[in-house]
């Protein structure tokens, strides 16, 4: 079964493309399917992972125009690239009937080829970021590890439950600064309050200026320095995810709902840096 990972926070600059490209190249060097959706206009996944100049943008897809995904230089991940044209979109789809569906029934025919569709999303709460919260099976929310971390939270938790209240809700902590104690004192405040239902990843991305410098060199951190620890925690944070989504499937079969059955592909044993060419 196709697991659909958004990556939200309505905070800006906390780090969710960073994540969006990082973990969906890591689960590429594990042997899995990923499509990358590139939902946020400023289109930075798309300039990450070093595409430019496509024409098969997420706003022409969306516009009947064109349908195809553009494969990457990191074989096995695909991309719906983002361009600017897609801020318009909610302007242009007031009084469309089912909007907030808009990507997933875009998305449909694409599903069973991909093992992992990872949206990134723009800061906001606005259309495509709640197409992508209603669409998504899994949500990550970058938190960064600062004073108010938790304010903002809150809200994103909030609207959360409004939008999806089946959505398995993760929170990563991220851009962490171990010389303060404030990042210290922000994560134990976060471990401790959020209630049950919510895994909060043991990996803790620390701030490393490689993952700052790689997307200028539209590389992701694997290929580009992949001794950093930006490089390592990335890869933590895809076992991570892979044990989270087994341990679910597993908790849903013995509650006795449908199995989910996982690809052929989908073995985090042959992960592999080899899997990767350039
Ligand atoms: P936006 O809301 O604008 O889309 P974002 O949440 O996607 O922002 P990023 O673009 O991933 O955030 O990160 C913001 C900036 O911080 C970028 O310049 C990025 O390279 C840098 N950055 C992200 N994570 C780290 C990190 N762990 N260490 C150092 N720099 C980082
Ligand atoms: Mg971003």
């Amino acid at each position: 079964m196709t697991q659909i990972i958004a990556i939200a926070n309505q905070k800006g600059g906390v780090g969710k493309t960073t994540t969006a490209v990082n973990l969906a190249t890591c689960l590429v060097a594990s042997g899995y399917r990923v499509l990358l959706v590139d939902l946020d206009p400023q289109a930075n996944a798309t300039s990450s992972i070093g595409i430019t100049g496509v024409t098969s943008t997420l706003y022409a897809i969306l516009c009947g125009k064109e349908c195809d995904v553009t494969p990457t230089q990191v074989v096995g991940l695909d991309l719906i690239p983002g361009s600017i044209e897609s801020a318009a979109l909610e302007r242009e789809l007031v009084g469309f009937e089912n909007a907030e569906t808009i990507v997933k029934s875009f998305l449909d025919p694409l599903i069973g080829r991909y093992d992992k569709i990872i949206f990134d999303t723009p800061p906001g709460l606005g259309f495509l970021t709640i197409n992508a919260l209603t669409t998504a099976d899994t949500v990550i929310i970058p938190v960064q590890t600062e004073y108010l971390a938790l304010e903002g939270l809150a809200l994103m938790l909030d609207t959360i439950s409004k939008i999806n209240p089946a959505i398995n809700i993760n929170v990563l902590l991220t851009m962490y600064d171990h010389r303060l104690k404030l990042a210290k004192a922000v994560e134990q405040e976060i471990r401790s309050k959020l209630g049950e239902n919510i895994v909060v990843y043991k990996t803790v991305i620390h701030r490393n200026v490689k993952l700052a410098e790689a997307p200028s060199f539209g590389l992701p951190i694997i290929l580009f320095d992949p001794s950093s620890p930006g490089a390592t925690a990335y890869i933590e944070l895809s076992r991570e995810v892979i044990t989270n989504e087994s341990d679910t499937t597993r908790s849903r079969t013995r509650a006795g709902c449908d199995p989910a059955p996982r690809s052929d592909c989908a073995s985090s044993d042959h992960a592999s840096k080899d899997a990767i060419a350039v």
